[in-house]
């Protein structure tokens, strides 16, 4: 059976960690729209220099920009059979977008928690080790504003679909703990 599934979380929750774990346990792509963007960043596309401030800012993207590099994403063969997706979602308007083509709907929403202060100190330290342009203290406080405004409504959107997960602890006990709750689904 097709696995949709779709991670949630707070920025710094451990999302592309678990996601890329996740990934090669179930044999479903990781498709990762902050990945892409910042790729697509990196390489001096057209997306990418429409995307970079405000990405730097902690803002969203347009829905428009983001549903058409998801729709020609998940239109390639290796999406066929599930997947898994990070990221996107983003807001009520994206998860509609993707509602509309119900061979893409999402069947499991893995939503993980993780505290305001354990997220604000992991993207501190991934500051340190990666350099991303979003992770200063500005631009992280408003990332996390706009997940309690924008994103967590997804989590009423999805209703019985979600599956919460405790994300504190080691990237191995969270992994452990999202498998379980996936094979009880
Ligand atoms: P992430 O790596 O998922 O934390 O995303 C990093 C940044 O990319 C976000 O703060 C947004 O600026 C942008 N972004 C990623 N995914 C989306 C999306 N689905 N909709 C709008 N913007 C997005």
């Amino acid at each position: 059976m097709a696995r949709r599934i779709l991670l949630l979380g707070p920025p710094g929750a451990g999302k592309g960690t678990q996601a890329t774990l996740i990934s090669s346990a179930l044999h479903v792509p990781h498709i990762s729209t902050g990945e892409m963007l910042r790729a697509a960043v990196a390489a001096r596309t057209d997306l990418g220099k429409q995307a970079e401030s405000v990405m730097a800012a902690g803002e969203l993207v347009s829905d428009e920009l983001v549903v058409a590099i998801v729709d020609e994403r998940l239109a390639q063969e290796d999406a066929r059979c599930g997947y898994l997706l990070d990221g996107f979602p983003r807001n009520v308007a994206q998860a509609d977008a993707l509602n509309d083509s119900v061979v893409n709907a999402i069947g499991t929403v893995v939503l993980l928690n993780v505290d305001a202060e354990e997220v604000i100190a992991r993207m501190m330290h991934r500051a340190e080790e990666e350099g991303r342009a979003d992770d200063n203290e500005e631009a992280i406080r408003r990332r996390l504003e706009v997940y309690s405004a924008d994103t967590i409504p997804l989590v009423t959107f999805y209703g019985s679909a979600v599956l919460d997960v405790d994300g504190m602890g080691s990237v191995d006990a969270v992994f452990s703990r999202i498998m379980i709750a996936l094979a009880r689904s």
